[in-house]
């Protein structure tokens, strides 16, 4: 049986990602800053019996991470698999851009992928097996105006992701992104009046015209799509698969 810490695992992706884990075995951590992130840890664990474990800690804050491998090492035995999900957003022009939203989003967005991975690295690097799992976006591969900080911080996942391959090569540790199209979570709900808003559109022309205008399949993106790519990076059977930035986002980066 293996392990896997779910950042974000409360809510939206990381939920669908944890459920999908669960029903195949995988013990889990799920963080998340939902305040009912315990009860849904134990829900998923009553529903797949299999042990979820909670943790609260907020990705902003380093010490938090490094207290939340710790826990997931201590109650679960090890990490086998690390899904970087949690993600933030908010949509501005540049010249009014917040500073301090600015340094958020890269700080959940990007940041604490890092420190999740420097964490996790050296259990991983001493069993010779690790999945790392970042949920980047289609904006890690194209940019949308009104997104600074977070096209920023998911293409510095693109990044990270291909340095922590070439590191994890000799250890059978793999990483590898999935970029999502729009996928219809809390985090796009809140986008979806926040651009009305900064596009001066109704939330329907928004969705239809700003969103799925870029997604040539014009659907958002399934949850459980994301989930069953995960388990495929996650398996033995894809110590091949590294390095990759995987669309799932209905063509929008054939363009
Ligand atoms: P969501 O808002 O439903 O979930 C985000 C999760 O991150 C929540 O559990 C939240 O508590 C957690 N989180 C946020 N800030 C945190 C912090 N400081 N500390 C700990 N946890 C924190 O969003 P989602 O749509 O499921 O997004 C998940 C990931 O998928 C994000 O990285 C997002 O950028 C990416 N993504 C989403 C879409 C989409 O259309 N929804 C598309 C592409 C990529």
């Amino acid at each position: 049986m293996k392990n896997a810490l779910i950042t974000g695992g409360t809510s939206g992706i990381g939920l669908g990602i944890a459920g999908h884990f669960a029903a195949n075995g995988y013990n889990l951590l799920v963080n998340g800053l939902e305040r009912n992130g315990a009860d849904i840890a134990k829900e998923l664990a009553a529903e797949y019996k299999v042990k979820v474990v909670f943790s609260s800690a907020n990705l902003m804050h380093p010490e938090q991470i490094r207290e939340m491998v710790q826990q997931a090492e201590q109650e679960l035995g090890q990490v086998d698999v690390l899904v970087n999900n949690a993600g933030i957003q908010y949509v501005a022009p540049v010249d009014e851009f917040p500073e301090d939203k600015w340094d958020a989003i890269l700080a959940v967005n990007l940041s604490s992928s890092f420190h999740t991975s420097k964490a996790v690295w050296k259990g991983m690097k001493e069993r010779k097996f690790g999945r790392i799992i970042n949920i980047a976006s289609a904006h890690a591969l194209r940019a949308s105006e009104f997104k600074a900080a977070y096209v920023a911080a998911k293409h510095g996942i693109a990044g990270l992701t291909k340095v922590l391959a070439l590191e994890g090569a000799p250890y059978n540790i793999t990483c590898n992104a999935i970029c999502p199209g729009y996928v219809r979570t809390p985090l796009v709900e809140a986008q979806i009046s926040d651009q009305a808003k900064a596009h001066q559109m109704s939330e329907a022309d928004v969705i239809e015209k700003v969103m799925l205008k870029k997604q040539p399949v014009k659907q958002f993106v399934d949850v459980c799509a994301i989930a069953q790519m995960a388990l495929l990076l996650a398996s033995p059977m894809s110590s091949q698969l590294t390095g990759t930035m995987m669309p799932i986002d209905g063509g929008w980066s054939a363009q």
